[in-house]
This record gives structure tokens, C-alpha cells and sequence, in this order.
């Protein structure tokens, strides 16, 4: 509960906007990925991309979310994919729960008990059977349909981190900022990521500022200077 409400409000306050870094303006910028973009008058960096909706330009844009009502970016990432754990883990403890609890209460008979699984709201308002019973099986099926829809959700956005990508991305095929599995990880949770994912409020710093990106070839770059 503490996971699910905490990271739901650090998506909605977490700025991940071109807002919040003053982009520098020189010709070299217009190169490597950056670009003007026409709504916000201003050069943007590479990864970002302008959501007409927030009407800004926003850093390593997955998307814009509907249920929070904001955009998915490079500052709360970590968030949203930690939001939907944790919305998965919740659903499926809820949904263990009623299945004990309803297939105590309803026995099952064909065919009506199939119409009442696919229609249960049908059934309850337009009176079929307005029993509490049937109210019961209507919380059931909404919250079974929920526990899928995150896990599909979670399949999802997990295979894009692990992959280094975004949806936007994903879907023109770009896979340019792929740099293993283990910085992946590190790209969305941070240089603490064996911890971040614990609580929203474990202080995890970001490899990278959302504005110069690495690709694969220029971070085995860095990384054998490291070395
Ligand atoms: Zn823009
Ligand atoms: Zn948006």
C-alpha cells in the first residue's frame, strides 16, 4: 500500500519535463539526436519527444499516462515501473483472497453462471439478480481484470528497461541506448538499484541527466577509460 500510493504521488510531482535544465544553445547541439521542436520554440535533447497534451517537451518519453494524468519520463521511471509492480503484487494477493471468498458463496450452474462471469454488471443493474452475491462476484471480476491488465503492463514496460528502451522507441525499432541488462536496470532505478526498489523514498542517483545520453558504443568507451 505504502509502494503503490508512494510511487503513484512521486510520478505526479517528479518534473521530467525540458522544464527543469536550461538547454544549452550552440550549433554542435543541433547534432547527435537533438532537435527544434516547433510547439516549445526551443532545441530539445535527444530521447525526448513533445507530449501535446502536458504541452512540453519531455525527457526519455515513454508516454503519457491516463490514469495519472501526466507524463512518463527519464526523472520518474523508476517510479512508474515500480508502480506497477507493486499494483501486480496487490491484485494478486486481492485476487487469491476472493477466490476463497466467493466460491464459498456461489455455487456454480451452467449456463447462468457463465452469463453472470462475462456480464456481471449487466446481470446486477438490469436486474437479473440484484443479490449481494452477484455485487460480490462484480468486485471479483474487476479486480481479476485489473490483476491482468498490470500484468501485461508489467510484462511489458520490464522488458522495455531490460532492454534499455522506451514505448516510443520500441515502436520505430530504435535500440541504439541498449548497454546490458545490469545498466539498463541502473538507467531507470538508479546507481542504487539493489535497494531503489524497496520504497520510493530510498535516495537512488541517475547515471545519466535525461539530456546527454550514452549509446553502446560510446559507453564501452567510457567504461575501458574507467578501467
Ligand atoms: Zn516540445
Ligand atoms: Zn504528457
Amino acid at each position: 500500500m505504502v509502494n503503490i500510493i508512494g510511487n503513484f504521488t512521486y510520478i505526479i510531482f517528479c518534473d521530467t519535463s525540458t522544464r527543469r535544465d536550461i538547454m544549452p544553445i550552440s550549433a554542435a547541439n543541433t547534432k547527435n539526436g537533438w532537435r527544434l521542436c516547433a510547439s516549445c520554440e526551443t532545441l530539445a535533447p535527444p530521447r525526448s519527444w513533445h507530449c501535446p497534451i502536458c504541452n512540453i517537451c519531455i525527457l526519455k518519453r515513454d508516454h503519457h499516462c491516463i490514469f495519472t494524468g501526466c507524463c512518463i519520463g527519464h526523472y520518474n521511471h523508476r517510479y512508474f515501473v515500480m508502480f506497477l509492480l507493486y499494483l501486480f503484487v496487490a491484485t494478486t494477493y486481492g485476487f487469491c483472497y476472493n477466490n476463497m471468498f466467493i466460491w464459498n458463496r456461489i455455487h456454480f450452474e451452467f449456463p447462468m453462471s457463465i452469463i453472470k462471469l462475462i456480464f456481471p454488471l449487466a446481470v446486477f443493474v438490469f436486474g437479473f439478480d440484484g443479490s449481494i452475491n452477484q455485487f460480490y462476484l462484480l468486485l471479483y471480476i474487476v479486480s481479476a481484470v485489473g490483476m491482468l491488465y498490470t500484468a501485461v503492463l508489467c510484462i511489458y514496460h520490464f522488458y522495455l528497461v531490460f532492454n534499455g528502451s522506451v514505448a516510443n522507441e520500441s515502436n520505430k525499432k530504435i535500440f541504439i541506448y541498449n548497454l546490458g541488462w545490469k545498466q539498463n536496470i541502473k538507467e531507470v532505478l538508479g546507481e542504487r538499484w539493489y535497494l531503489a526498489w524497496v520504497l520510493p523514498y530510498i535516495n537512488s542517483q541517475l547515471p545519466h541527466n535525461g539530456v546527454i545520453w550514452d549509446t553502446w558504443n560510446s559507453w564501452q568507451y567510457t567504461y575501458s577509460k574507467c578501467k
